[in-house]
């Protein structure tokens, strides 16, 4: 190794399941260089399986997506951040708001034939 390398280890917990594995990003002059275990993490007590030991491949990957899709009539065309948000949030409101319109058409047409009860009658 050159004298002038310059390592960083970064304490962090495996992405990839709900284990919690703690590791150590190693990071040579600014850019991830690997993975080291975290001898002393309570959870993994310095053992990684095979995925958490190979957590940092896909950083810099060539097939690594780097914008967001949106399926396009059946194809996956890219899209900007911001359009993909507002589909996602439009997509959620509606998710909440349909219900509500469904129960409001609902009652709606409930009164229509809704007949008072003998007690309201005589209030
Ligand atoms: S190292 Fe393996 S077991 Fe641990 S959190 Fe990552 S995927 Fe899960």
């Amino acid at each position: 190794m050159g004298e002038n390398m310059n390592f960083d280890y970064v304490p962090t917990t495996c992405p990839y399941c709900g284990c919690g594995c703690g590791l150590n990003l190693v990071v040579q002059d600014g850019k991830l260089a690997g993975v080291e275990t975290w001898k002393r993490h309570p959870v993994s007590e310095g053992k990684l399986c095979p995925k958490g030991l190979a957590c940092d491949e896909f950083v810099h990957s060539e097939e690594r997506l780097t914008v967001p899709l949106i399926k396009k009539d059946g194809t996956f065309v890219e899209s900007t951040w911001d359009e993909a948000l507002a589909l996602v949030a439009f997509s959620r409101l509606l998710q909440s708001t349909l219900p509500l319109i469904r129960d409001s058409i609902s009652s709606a047409t409930s009164y229509q034939s809704w007949r008072p009860t003998h007690s309201s009658c005589f209030n």
